[in-house]
């Protein structure tokens, strides 16, 4: 097989670059497009020989485009304007911008790409943009498959949720008409098939399902988290404050090395204490259910020493890229800040479940 010219928009850290060295896919990315400066400081430091566009998409004219000559497109379109708790501004939501304009240049360009590969969270599946997208795919003479899933469906062995993205929605589009064969190692619980050419529908389990399964700790199919962290960290910068201690102990979700789960880790995680990804209690022996119950009617100085016995810590950055199915090669840039990490790696995406997808997509 020649090898692919990829786009890759909005491309962030270059999850979708890293997803595509791991499908084995001959392939090349002819250009990433950003507009974040950190970002691409970090998507420079992975991929130094790859030409980074920093630049907003909107700003990339039709003969630019045809220039690139691709005939992959991988994309990551802004998430907020559809997330289930955020306002779902859907298409009015000024972040959706881009997304229209590539969907206005994909029907005009000289050469339609061969392959399209899109993600983004659960809620779009059900937003307008989702439909003008269908809309301008089909009119296009695209096939596509769209999947609902979460790592640990998918991987089987992967513990955690998709960093923001709990269940991450994705659609493969093939300009192909030809039936599509799956995976035998993903596993399709439900799926719908449309008459016609240009339809396959598929959906990996049911959002209960996926809940279900991660408030459960005994799949044991799934790697603990031990075998994601890291050996020699300087944890003190890592240990929760005590007055998050105090203020927060009981809304936590804490997590043992020994765990085979753990929550989404959103790009506020390290600064907001609420939802934003488990905590990681480095002392393993220390009973929790005895901490907690001992709390009450204690001094605040009293609880404090209580709980400071559990050694509750933020995962590092590296361990949430480890999580995501980064390779261990994969760095940040020295002056790339703690907090900047956990923001670029909270809007990213699980490496292993879309170097999948790209699997299925190039079968
Ligand atoms: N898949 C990426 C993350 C995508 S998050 C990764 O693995 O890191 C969405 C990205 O789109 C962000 O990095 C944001 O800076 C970028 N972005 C948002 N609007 C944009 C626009 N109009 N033009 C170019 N990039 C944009």
């Amino acid at each position: 097989m020649e090898a692919l010219r990829v786009l890759e928009l909005y491309s962030g850290i270059g999850g979708m670059h890293q997803a595509l060295r791991e499908s084995c896919v001959p392939a090349q990315v002819v250009a990433a497009v950003d507009v974040n400066t950190v970002a691409n400081e970090v998507y420079k430091y992975n991929f130094p020989h790859t030409p980074l566009l920093a630049k907003t998409i909107e700003g990339i004219t039709l003969e630019e485009f045809d220039r690139l000559s691709f005939n992959m497109i991988l994309m990551s379109p802004p998430c907020q304007p559809f997330t289930r708790i955020g306002l779902q501004g859907d298409m009015t939501d000024p972040r959706t911008n881009s997304f229209l304009y590539i969907l206005d240049i994909l029907p005009r360009l000289q050469k339609l790409p061969k392959y399209i590969l899109l993600e983004n969270v659960k809620g779009f599946e059900v937003s307008s943009t989702r439909d003008l997208l269908i809309q301008t795919i089909g009119n296009c003479g695209f096939q596509y498959q769209e999947f609902l899933l979460s790592p640990t469906s998918v991987l089987m062995e992967f513990p955690q949720t998709e960093s923001e993205h709990p269940q991450k929605h994705a659609i493969d589009a093939e300009k192909k008409i030809e039936e599509k064969k799956i995976e035998p190692n993903i596993c399709f619980d439900s799926s719908t098939q449309c008459s016609g050419k240009e339809a396959i529908l598929f959906k990996l389990e049911t959002a209960g399902e996926i809940d279900r399964k991660h408030q459960q700790d005994s799949d044991l199919s799934v790697r603990m988290l031990r075998d994601f962290l890291e050996d020699d960290i300087d944890m003190n910068s890592y240990f929760l404050p005590p007055k998050s201690l105090l203020r927060y102990a009981l809304l936590l979700d804490i997590v043992k090395p020994t765990s085979r789960r753990s929550t989404c880790f959103t790009k506020g995680y390290g600064r907001y204490m609420e939802g934003t990804g488990s905590v990681l209690q480095a002392a393993e022996d220390v009973q929790i259910e005895t901490i907690y119950k001992s709390l009450t009617n204690l001094s605040q100085e009293e609880k404090i020493t209580r709980l400071l016995m559990l050694q509750l810590r933020f995962f590092t950055p590296k361990e949430i890229a480890n999580l995501l199915g980064f390779p261990p090669e994969f760095g940040f840039p020295e002056k790339t800040t703690v907090k900047q990490r956990y923001r670029l790696l909270g809007n990213s995406l699980n490496v292993q479940v879309v170097a999948q997808l790209i699997k299925i997509l190039c079968e």
